[in-house]
């Protein structure tokens, strides 16, 4: 059974991506911070619950030497903080976003090349976001960081050429997950942002990587961009009052 590898495991789109790539049939490794959180996730549906804390190169590390296979990695970890316009950004928010989803990414990828480039192919699924491509007011250091993690997306994919390893890049539009929880502090706060529209499941986006690792091998889905019916834009959002 092939290894699919799933950072930022213990909730919202990596959850569902556990879920979903064991039943495509993948044995699935999940790392994630909150260990106890990661084993409600991974040990219901027979997936392994490892700690993974993609910012620290020592815990990256650990995780890597627990792997003696690797046929995919979904670079998942990550997530945005606070809402602050650029004249008002707070250092560690914008340092804490750098780390887990810009060098997270990259440790990530770094550690297990090695052992994607063994497999027939191997597969990298980065979990960016339209905030790659896009920009919006008080999200200068989030966008800052997706349209980072965009840019090494793109590059692997030319560094990787010739070699049987797959590069994807999947970009949802709003998703209800603990995301905003986590970027806004409060429940209430969070749950304005999907007032009155409809957002994408992490379920939806997992459906996406689900499909994109299981084409023939001959066929690499280079990008994916989904949002909800409701979302035009980073900042176009229809909304029933
Ligand atoms: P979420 O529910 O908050 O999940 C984020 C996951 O990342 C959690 O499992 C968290 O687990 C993990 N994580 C955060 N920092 C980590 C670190 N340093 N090391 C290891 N794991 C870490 O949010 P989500 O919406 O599923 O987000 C998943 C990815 O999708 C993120 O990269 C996010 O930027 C991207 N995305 C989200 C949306 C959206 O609207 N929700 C849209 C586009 C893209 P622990 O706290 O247990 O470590």
């Amino acid at each position: 059974m092939s290894i699919a590898v799933v950072t930022g495991a213990s909730s919202g789109i990596g959850a569902a991506t556990v879920r979903q790539l064991r039943s495509a049939g993948f044995d699935v490794v999940g790392g994630a911070r909150r260990l106890d959180k990661l084993r409600e996730i991974c040990e219901p549906v027979g997936a392994r619950a490892l700690q993974l804390d993609v910012t620290d190169q020592e815990s990256v590390d650990a995780f890597v030497a627990q792997l003696d296979a690797c046929a995919v990695l979904v670079n998942n970890a990550g997530g945005a903080l606070g809402f602050d316009p650029v004249e008002q950004a707070k250092d560690d928010d914008w340092r804490t976003m750098y780390e887990s989803n810009v060098l997270g990414l990259m440790r990530m990828t770094r550690a297990l090349i090695p052992l994607l480039e063994k497999e027939d192919p191997g597969h990298i699924v980065n979990v960016v976001s339209i905030a790659g491509f896009e920009t919006y007011p008080g999200g200068g250091g989030y966008t800052a960081v997706k349209h980072a993690a965009l840019a090494v997306t793109r590059t692997l994919r030319m560094e990787l050429l010739g070699r049987p390893i797959r590069v994807t890049e999947v970009d949802p539009g709003l998703v209800e997950t603990e995301f905003s929880l986590v970027r806004l502090g409060n429940a209430e706060r969070a749950n304005k942002v999907y007032e009155g529209m409809t957002p994408l499941t992490g379920d939806d986006v997992a459906d996406a990587i689900t499909w994109a690792v299981t084409r023939p091998k001959r066929v690499d889905i280079d990008q994916i961009v989904m949002r909800p019916l409701d979302q035009a834009t980073a900042t176009m959002v229809h909304r029933r009052t």
